[in-house]
């Protein structure tokens, strides 16, 4: 498959090579209709991450214990898991420390230990 770049590339060499002007439209023609095309594909991508996005908290229980929020579903395999208010996968820290994966200055103050309780009770 031809890349857009090799597209561009190709234009490149059109225009070094003195073709004419009628060639270099057409190439230039045929890159637009390219850039449409990834455009119309990008489009629709985005619309489809977004509905995905939309449906996803539907799909998972949440509840909020010690100031931490679990949620509980497809991504989590079924079982409760503990995640940062920024909406990351919290775990534990260097300390024995519950804390956000994501490194945000979020603190729970629940140890490892205490965490193992929590579920427990979920
Ligand atoms: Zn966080």
């Amino acid at each position: 498959m031809t890349t857009l770049q090799e597209h561009i590339d190709a234009l490149d060499r059109m225009v070094e090579q003195g073709t004419s002007v009628s060639k270099l439209r057409s190439q230039i023609a045929f890159i637009g209709r390219e850039v449409a095309a990834l455009e119309a594909d990008y489009s629709s991508l985005g619309q489809a991450h977004a509905k995905l996005q939309g449906a996803e908290p539907q799909a998972e229980d949440e509840c909020i214990h010690d100031g931490i929020i679990f949620k509980r579903g497809k991504r989590t395999g079924g079982v409760w898991a503990p995640f940062c208010h920024c909406g990351r996968p919290a775990l534990i820290d260097d300390n024995d420390m519950v804390a956000c994966s994501a490194g945000c200055p979020w603190i729970c103050n629940v140890s490892r230990a205490e965490l193992a309780q929590i579920l427990k009770t979920l």
